[in-house]
Parts: structure tokens; C-alpha cells; sequence
């Protein structure tokens, strides 16, 4: 461990690998967008899926798009941290980029669901923090798959009919919100990614601004 400059901003810390999962349309995917705009120190862990691409989405930006047979290539050589299949589809977290941010003290938001959430709490746990998004009602999370308008309908009703099994495991969670105000659930987001950023677990760096800080003598 290096010995660190005595800034409180520049404390050597861990990095943290923040979860966010909800059923389809509660609203993650928006809350993480407005996180990874407005927070430069975390990055997205884009996952490779075999779903189509849907009209909004870049390729590399949104996701890695692959067939089922490069899917499959991947998760045989362990390329994948975990993987799932969801609605239908294969998802899955690449590996490299995540274990590069972890060495390097950065912090990672994976947009994964539950089962991907179980996985990456059994192999990382002292890094993962996890959060479960819920909507306000079944009614307005109906109102946002069809706002969202980028599902076919037999694609949006496959998600309503698995949104309720997905949102039986919120207990699973460290942290859960319900997204009725988007910019309050995204605040609550924030608070939480700052609040964890600041434990003293997380924080190796302190052990050396401590000792600095027991050896000074006050100059006045
Ligand atoms: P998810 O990633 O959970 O599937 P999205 O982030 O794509 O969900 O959100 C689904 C739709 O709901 C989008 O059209 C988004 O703009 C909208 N939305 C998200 N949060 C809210 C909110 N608090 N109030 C109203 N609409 C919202
Ligand atoms: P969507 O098709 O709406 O982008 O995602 C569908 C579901 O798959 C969401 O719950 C999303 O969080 C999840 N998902 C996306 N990427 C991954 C991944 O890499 N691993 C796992 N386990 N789930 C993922």
C-alpha cells in the first residue's frame, strides 16, 4: 500500500461495485444514466447480451451485442463474472473490465438483475453494494414499459408477467427505493454511493493519514 497524500479528497480507497436492479421499467437504467453522468469517478460494466438491440441503444455503449453461439463462447472460457438469462435472453458481466477497475481503485455500476446480483455478492462481497429499485405501483410500472415505447408488446408483456417474481428477492438487497419521484430516488442513489464511499473499510489509505496525523506537532 502507498502512502498517500494527506487531502482528504486523495485518502486511498477501495473501489465499490455498485448493483442497481428493479423489474423491467421501474426505472434503473434512467437513475444509473443520470448517476454516470453526473459522477465521473464511476464507470458502467456494459454487459454483452443476446437480446436485439433496441432503437436507442449503441452497440459498445448500451451493451455488446452478440449471438447466442458468441455468448456462449464467452461464458465456456470464463470470460464472464456471471450470467444469466433473463426474459428469454442471455446476459452477462465481462470480466476483464471489471477486475482492472477493482486493481485500480475505481468504482463500477452494473445494471444487472437478481441472479447476476446473487453471483457477484458471492464472489465480491467485501466490494459489492446493491440496490433494488421498486416502482410506485404495478399500474404505473404497466404505463412505463409502454412509455418507454421500445418493446414490442408481446416483449413488454413477457416482463410484466415476470416483474413480480423478480420483486419477490428485494430482501436481498443492502438498500431499497421506490422510484415514484425520479429525482428523489436518484438523490437517494447519490447519497448512498457517497455515504459508502466514505466507510472505513473501504478507505486502506486512512491508516497512513491517521499515523501522519499522530506524529504532527502543532506549528502554533
Ligand atoms: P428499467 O431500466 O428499470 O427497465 P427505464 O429506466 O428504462 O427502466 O425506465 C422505464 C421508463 O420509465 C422510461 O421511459 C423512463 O423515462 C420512465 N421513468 C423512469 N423513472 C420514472 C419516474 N420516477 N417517473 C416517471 N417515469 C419514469
Ligand atoms: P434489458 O433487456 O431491459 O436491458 O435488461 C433486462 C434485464 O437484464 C434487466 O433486469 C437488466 O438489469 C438485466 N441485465 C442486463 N445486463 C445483465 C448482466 O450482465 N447480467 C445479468 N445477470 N443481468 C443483466
Amino acid at each position: 500500500m502507498k502512502p498517500v497524500s494527506t487531502s482528504r479528497t486523495q485518502i486511498a480507497r477501495r473501489g465499490l461495485m455498485l448493483v442497481i436492479s428493479s423489474p423491467s421499467g421501474a426505472g434503473k437504467s434512467t437513475i444509473a444514466r443520470t448517476l454516470l453522468e453526473t459522477d465521473k469517478q464511476i464507470s458502467l460494466s456494459v454487459s454483452v447480451t443476446t437480446r436485439q438491440r433496441r432503437p436507442s441503444e449503441i452497440e459498445d455503449i448500451h451493451y455488446h451485442f452478440k449471438s447466442v453461439r458468441e455468448f456462449e463462447r464467452m461464458r465456456d472460457s470464463d470470460a464472464l463474472l456471471e450470467w444469466a438469462e433473463v426474459h428469454g435472453n442471455f446476459y452477462g458481466t465481462p470480466r476483464e473490465p471489471v477486475e482492472t477497475a477493482m486493481a485500480d481503485g475505481r468504482d463500477m455500476l452494473f445494471d444487472i438483475d437478481w441472479q447476476g446480483a446473487q453471483q457477484l455478492q458471492e464472489k465480491m462481497s467485501a466490494d459489492v453494494v446493491s440496490v433494488f429499485i421498486l416502482p410506485p405501483t404495478m399500474t404505473e410500472l404497466q404505463s412505463r414499459l409502454h412509455r418507454r415505447a421500445e418493446d414490442s408488446e408481446a416483449v413488454i408483456q413477457t416482463r410484466l408477467a415476470n416483474s413480480r417474481s423478480e420483486i419477490e428477492h428485494w430482501r436481498e438487497y443492502d438498500y431499497v427505493i421506490v422510484n415514484d419521484d425520479l429525482n428523489a430516488a436518484f438523490e437517494a442513489v447519490q447519497s448512498i454511493v457517497r455515504a459508502e464511499r466514505l466507510r472505513r473499510d473501504r478507505r486502506h489509505g486512512m491508516f497512513y493519514f491517521v499515523r501522519g496525523l499522530l506524529e504532527e506537532e502543532p506549528k502554533l
